[in-house]
C-alpha cells in the first residue's frame, strides 16, 4: 500500500535531534575481536539451507506450496451498503503434511466492535484533524465486521461428501475451519462459506471501502471475502492477526467471481471481463476494441455520459458481471454508477501481446486523472518490464476512489484528487503519478513475488518502492523522488528509536514508511549504483524476481539469492542496513605527508607519501570514497570498496603518492551513502603558520 502518513503523523512526529544513541553505544563497545564479531561474518540470523529453499536463494528441489481456487457469487446491495457472498473454495494441499484443519483470514473483523485487535495507542489530539482521523477517533456506531452465516465442507481428501457443517471457531480476524477427515498431502477438499458485511464508510483496514463522489456512491471492494490463510514450510499455519498495518500473505490459485450490481453501474475487477455481451453497449465494446489498438487512452465512458441513458444496456434489473482470473493471490472489485473509464493496450514490442490498461474514476478526478494515470501505468510496465520481469497479467486498472494507495492483482486503487473547482498543483500531479506507479508496481511485488507480507513490510514496499525510484526518473529525469535518493533517508538514518528494517510489520512502533519503504529503497539504490553496479545488480535482482515469480520467498532467498548472483558475500551489507539500526558516519580525521624519496628513493608516482585516515563513527559500514583537492586546483576521486573494514571496523587509512600538497579531502563527496553526520566529512590544510 501506500504509507499511510494520515493516521500515522498523528502517532509519530517526534524526529530525534540528539546524537544517535546507537552510534555512541557501538563506539563505546566495539567489536570484540576475540569472538568472531565481524560486521562481514555469515548471518547467523539466516535459516539453514535446505530442500525447499536452497542455499543459492532459489526453490529447492522439494519446493511446495499450496493451491487454492475460489468460485464466489456476491451481489451488492446499496440501500443497506452490504455484500451478501457465497464461496466455494477449492484447497489443495501440496504440502507434504497431513492437515486437520484450513485457517481463512476475515480481515473485515478489524470494523467488528466485538473484536478489540488494536496494536494503536490512543494518540493525542492535535488542534486540527483529518476528517479521516475524525472518524477513526470518533467512530460513528457500525456494525462492521464478516457475518460468517454457513460453513459447510463439500468434500475432502478428494471425495464428495453429504454437505456436512462444521464447527468453525473465530479468532480474532482468523477462523478455524476443521475437516471430518484429514488432508494429506496430494488431496484437496472443498468448502463453501456465506457470509455477508457491511462496506465501512472509511475502513479501519485502510483498504475497501466506500464513498458518496459528487455523482452518487462508488464502492472499492477489497479484503471482502473470507480467504484462506496460508500453509509454507516456515510458519506452518500463518495466523498472525490483522491490525491494520501488516499486510496480506496469500495462496495463488484461479478466481472465478460473479457480481451482481444495480443496472447502472459499472464494474471494474480482478481478472478478465467474460460476459462483455452482457454488460457493456455495443459502443463501449467498440471503443474497448478500438482502445486496445492505441497506445493513448481512448474513453471507454466519457465524462459527459456518466449516468445518462444509454451507456448501459436495455432494462433496469441487476446486472451480474463475470470475472475469471488465473495465478492470482486475491481478487478486488470496483463498483459504482459514477465512473469515467478510459483504457488503452499495451505492448512491450510490435506485435506482441496487447495488455488490457484501465483507468476509472468519478468526474471528481478530472481533468487530472484522464491525462495521467493509465500513462503512469504504461511506464510502469515498461520500467517494472526492464528491471524484474514483463508483465505477465493480461490487464491492470487503476481506479480513483476513497482509498489513497492500496493494490491487489490487476487492479489498484488510488487517491490524489483535484479541488471542486478542478485546479491541481503539479505536486498533486506528481502524487498520482507516483502512487500510481507504486501500486501498479506491487504487482510484481508482492502479487506475483509473493512474499509473507504480513511478516516483512519491505519484501514488497521496499522492493516496490527502488523500483519505483527507477519508474519517476524515466518518467521525468527530473522528477523529485521521495524514496530512493540516500541523501533523502538522511533524517530517519540519524532517528535514535528506529527498529531494524528487518522487524516483524506489527512491531515497527513508528517511522512505518521510512522504515519498510524508504530505508530498503535507498539501501537498494546503493548497493545498484555503488556496490555491485548497474549491470550485475540488474542480473542478481532479475534472478530473484523470476525465480520467486508465483511463489513464496523468505528474506534470507533475497540476500542469499542477491550474493549468488552479485558475485560476492554481502553480509555486512545485509547485517547494517537490514538487521541493523548503526548510521553511516565516516569522518576524514587526518592527513599527513612524508617526503617519499627520503624513504624509497625517487618515485615515479610522485614525491609526497600521503596518508589519509578515515574513522568510522557510526557503526555502520560502507564504501568509502573521497574526493582530494591538491594545492594547484585539482581534484581526484577515490572509489574504495567496504573490505576496507575488514581488519579494522573503526578506522581505515588510504595511501596515495603524489607531487602536489593535498589541500582538501571529502568523504562521500557526492553523498550516496547516507552519512549522518557530514560535519566531519571535510579536512582541510590549515594556514600556514605564521613566520
Ligand atoms: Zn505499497
Amino acid at each position: 500500500m501506500r504509507n499511510r502518513v494520515v493516521l500515522s503523523s498523528l502517532v509519530i512526529a517526534l524526529a530525534a535531534a540528539t546524537a544517535p544513541a546507537t552510534a555512541q553505544q557501538w563506539l563505546n563497545a566495539p567489536p570484540n575481536p576475540k569472538t568472531n564479531q565481524s560486521n562481514f561474518r555469515s548471518l547467523e540470523e539466516w535459516a539453514a539451507p535446505n530442500e525447499y529453499r536452497n542455499a543459492a536463494g532459489k526453490p529447492g528441489p522439494k519446493y511446495w506450496q499450496q493451491r487454492v481456487d475460489y468460485a464466489i457469487k456476491a451481489s451488492l446491495d446499496t440501500a443497506s451498503h452490504t455484500v451478501t457472498g457465497s464461496e466455494r473454495v477449492t484447497y489443495h494441499n501440496n504440502s507434504p503434511d497431513r492437515l486437520d484443519y484450513l485457517w481463512f483470514q476475515l480481515d473485515q473483523n478489524i470494523d467488528d466492535p466485538t473484536v478489540s485487535r488494536t496494536i494503536q495507542d490512543a494518540p493525542a489530539l492535535p488542534k486540527q484533524l483529518s476528517p479521516m482521523a475524525r472518524r477513526f477517533l470518533a467512530p460513528e456506531p457500525f456494525d462492521g465486521g464478516h457475518k460468517i452465516t454457513r460453513v459447510q465442507v463439500v468434500s475432502t481428501r478428494g471425495r464428495v461428501v453429504s454437505k456436512v457443517d462444521v464447527p468453525y471457531v473465530i479468532n480474532g480476524t482468523e477462523m478455524k475451519v476443521p475437516l471430518p477427515s484429514p488432508l494429506s498431502g496430494g488431496e484437496h477438499a472443498v468448502v463453501e462459506i456465506d457470509w455477508h458485511f457491511i462496506v465501512p464508510e472509511t475502513s479501519r483496514n485502510g483498504r475497501g471501502a466506500r464513498e458518496r463522489v459528487t455523482d452518487g456512491w462508488l464502492y472499492e471492494m477489497a479484503q471482502w471475502f473470507p480467504r484462506a490463510s496460508v500453509y509454507d514450510d516456515v510458519n506452518g499455519w500463518q495466523t498472525d492477526q490483522f491490525y491494520g498495518q501488516g499486510e496480506f500473505y496469500l495462496n495463488f490459485g484461479s478466481y472465478d467471481v460473479e457480481l451482481t450490481v444495480p443496472h447502472d453501474h459499472i464494474v471494474q475487477a480482478t481478472g478478465i471481463l467474460q460476459n462483455p455481451l452482457q454488460v457493456l453497449t455495443a459502443t463501449q465494446r467498440q471503443r474497448l476494441a478500438r482502445a486496445m489498438t492505441s497506445e493513448t487512452p481512448v474513453f471507454i465512458l466519457a465524462k459527459d455520459e456518466v449516468m445518462t441513458p444509454g451507456t448501459r444496456p436495455a432494462g433496469s434489473a441487476p446486472l451480474t458481471w463475470r470475472f475469471h482470473a488465473d495465478s492470482v493471490r486475491d481478487f478486488a472489485w470496483v463498483s459504482s454508477k459514477t465512473l469515467v473509464w478510459d483504457a488503452a493496450g499495451f505492448r512491450y514490442r510490435p506485435g506482441g501481446r496487447v495488455i488490457e490498461m484501465h483507468s476509472l474514476y468519478p468526474r471528481d478526478a478530472m481533468p487530472l486523472w484522464d491525462s495521467v494515470s493509465t500513462k503512469a501505468i504504461a511506464q510502469t510496465m515498461r520500467t517494472y518490464g526492464r528491471l524484474a520481469f514483463e508483465y505477465p497479467y493480461p490487464k491492470a486498472s487503476n481506479i480513483h476512489g476513497p482509498v489513497f494507495g492500496m493494490e491487489y492483482p490487476m487492479i489498484a486503487f488510488c487517491g490524489a484528487r483535484p479541488s471542486a473547482d478542478g485546479s491541481y498543483t503539479p505536486q498533486l500531479a506528481r502524487a498520482l503519478i507516483s502512487v500510481t506507479i507504486h501500486e501498479v508496481g506491487h504487482n510484481w511485488f508482492p502479487m506475483i513475488v509473493a512474499s509473507d507480507e504480513r511478516k516483512w513490510t519491505w519484501m514488497d514496499e521496499g522492493l516496490n518502492s527502488f523500483l519505483q525510484y527507477y519508474a519517476e526518473q524515466e518518467w521525468d529525469p527530473n522528477y523529485p523522488s521521495n524514496r530512493g535518493p540516500a541523501k533523502n533517508i538522511v533524517p530517519y538514518m540519524k532517528d535514535t528509536d528506529q527498529v531494524p528494517i528487518m522487524t516483524e510489520s506489527d512491531m515497527i512502533h513508528r517511522q512505518f514508511g521510512n522504515n519498510g519503504y524508504g530505508k530498503p529503497a535507498a539501501g537498494l539504490v546503493m548497493l545498484r549504483e555503488q556496490v555491485l553496479g548497474p549491470k550485475l545488480f540488474d542480473q542478481a535482482f532479475g534472478e530473484y524476481s523470476k525465480r520467486w515469480a508465483f511463489r513464496h520467498p523468505q528474506p534470507a532467498d533475497f540476500f542469499r539469492s542477491m550474493d549468488d548472483g552479485g558475485g560476492e558475500l554481502l553480509n555486512w551489507f545485509w547485517r547494517g542496513w537490514f538487521y541493523s539500526t548503526y548510521a553511516n558516519d565516516q569522518a576524514v580525521t587526518n592527513v599527513d605527508a612524508q617526503p617519499a624519496d627520503s624513504l624509497i628513493g625517487t618515485t615515479a608516482r610522485g614525491s609526497n607519501y600521503w596518508r589519509i585516515t578515515i574513522e568510522n563513527k557510526g557503526g555502520l559500514l560502507m564504501p568509502v570514497q573521497l574526493e582530494i583537492t591538491f594545492d594547484d586546483g585539482t581534484s581526484q576521486k577515490v572509489k574504495l570498496g567496504a573490505d576496507v573494514w575488514r581488519r579494522n571496523e573503526l578506522q581505515y587509512i588510504y595511501g596515495l603518492f603524489s607531487d602536489k600538497t593535498i589541500v582538501k579531502v571529502v568523504a562521500d563527496p557526492d553523498e550516496v551513502f547516507a552519512d549522518i553526520n557530514r560535519d566531519n566529512n571535510v579536512w582541510e590544510k590549515g594556514p600556514a603558520p605564521a613566520s
